[in-house]
């Protein structure tokens, strides 16, 4: 499960257009709106006159124990004898690739792990991860906040110790419920007990930031069972959760289970906005402030802040099969597909590449997505949108540049009112942010996620 500083879970689904739950927006635009790049663009080129300063460095894992039933990110479950070393040496092949096309100033100053199951790997592999990252890429991990996901089976004594010993700041777990019954309802059967051991051994290697993601609108749950997960998540005073409704995508478990129409039921609807209000209430009144519809952070936690990387204007490198990379021009990345026959065949072709020279999938920013992409990552988060800096980066208002869209959010009462420096969500619109998102997109990006052909 991914609930780091944002690469990693996503998923858009366009259904029910008056459900409050139409999809995970955190990157825009969405993958399934990337298309192979015919010309196969150089990385020397792409990179060049980038800002990179304060780049964020994202290396993916696509490897977990079990499939959760709920879960559409890149990974595959296990991995044949040899495939997590011959995906390493990938990564390391990539790596050096990449670093060759970066400035010889390049520096980054936010860094995450993320899958699949990054602590999949053995302790001995995550320490060559880390080689990788500091050797090839040049990251000084211990200097930069990084966020690493662990699963509880596979957050182990020795990995964690390696994980703090190398620098992680932030180990973010993914737990989903405390109760059994719903963990094997959402396709993730784990025990409490185990659970708990888990968190005992993560809080016992020190990492100044625990993140626990937990999930919603599973089925039988209730405010009373969700609030019982809740509170023991809260017992361990985790610096940060990530609160997840459930969605039933397409290809995964819980959707070939049959539970597809699941998504257009407004009575899930209204369950899911229920606990979600329940959640949030719950949180706020323990100490915690909300960061976004999912993220709360507790108020007196550590700031291990994101650096000096702004994520609308810095880019972002991605490495491993299933990573994104960002520049200002064009977002890329390998094949994407959540069906395990199909994803085993990308991960194989990854391993297999020796030229990592070019990019191979993705989409071009033109037109005004730099500014949709602006407005959309702002206004999810409940600090909302700095107008100055939109006026300073774009010389316009988000007013001007979208009347139609932002007039529809304002009839719903889901913009506040009253600051003449900043644009932001009621409460309310924060509780339908997962509506506002793919209001935002542009005709282009949904026709094209529309055609695209899940795999
Ligand atoms: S642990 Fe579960 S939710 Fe997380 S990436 Fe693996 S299958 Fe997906």
């Amino acid at each position: 499960m991914t609930a780091v500083m944002e690469p990693g879970m996503d998923a858009v689904e366009t259904d029910a257009a008056s459900s409050p739950y139409q999809g995970y927006v955190y990157a825009y635009p969405h993958k399934t709106a990337y298309r192979p790049l015919p010309d196969r663009p150089g990385l020397r080129g792409l990179w060049a006159g980038e800002p990179q300063r304060a780049l964020s460095l994202y290396i993916h894992i696509p490897f977990c124990e079990i499939r959760c039933g709920f879960c559409n990110l890149f990974t595959r479950i296990g991995s044949p004898e040899g495939l997590t070393t011959a995906y390493l040496d990938a990564l390391d092949r990539q790596a050096t690739a990449v670093r060759a096309a970066l400035d010889g100033d390049a520096r980054f100053s936010v860094a995450a792990f993320g899958g699949g199951t990054p602590t999949y790997l053995t302790a001995a592999e995550l320490t060559r991860l880390f080689d990788i990252a500091e050797q090839r890429m040049g990251a000084d991990l211990r200097a930069v906040p990084l966020s690493v996901e662990a699963s509880p089976d596979t957050a182990t004594a020795d990995r964690l110790a390696v994980l703090a010993e190398r620098g992680t700041t932030r180990l973010s777990l993914g737990v989903q419920s405390f109760l059994d019954e719903e963990a094997r309802s959402a396709v993730r059967p784990q025990k409490r007990a185990a659970v708990e051991e888990a968190l005992g051994r993560v809080r016992a290697a020190g990492f100044p930031v625990l993140n626990i993601d937990l999930i919603y609108g599973i089925d039988g749950q209730t405010v009373a069972s969700w609030l019982r997960s809740l509170d023991a998540a809260l017992a361990w005073q985790p610096e940060e959760l990530y609160l997840y409704p459930l969605y039933v995508r397409p290809l995964t478990g819980l959707g070939r289970r049959g539970a597809e129409d699941a998504g257009h039921d407004p009575a899930w609807d209204a369950q899911r906005l229920t606990l979600y209000r329940a959640g949030r209430d719950h949180l706020l009144a323990a100490g915690y402030r909300q960061v976004s519809m999912r993220m709360f952070r507790r108020t007196d936690a550590p700031d291990t802040g994101g650096g000096d990387h702004s994520c609308q204007t810095d880019g972002m490198v991605g490495l491993g099969c299933g990573a994104r990379s960002y520049t200002s021009r064009l977002h890329y990345s390998f094949d994407y597909a959540v069906d395990a026959r199909q994803v085993r065949g990308i991960i194989d072709d990854y391993v297999a590449t020796t030229d990592f020279t070019r990019a191979e999938v993705g989409r071009h920013l033109t037109g005004d997505e730099p500014r949709r992409r602006h407005l959309l990552q702002s206004l999810l988060q409940a600090d909302g949108l700095e107008l100055a800096g939109y006026r300073q980066r774009f010389g316009s208002t988000p007013a001007e540049d979208f009347p139609a869209e932002l007039a529809a959010f304002a009839a719903r009462g889901w913009l506040a009112e009253g600051d003449a420096d900043r644009l932001a969500l009621t409460p309310e619109g924060l509780a339908h942010a997962d509506a506002v998102g793919p209001a935002l997109f542009s005709a282009a990006v949904r026709a094209d996620m529309a055609a695209y052909e899940l795999k």
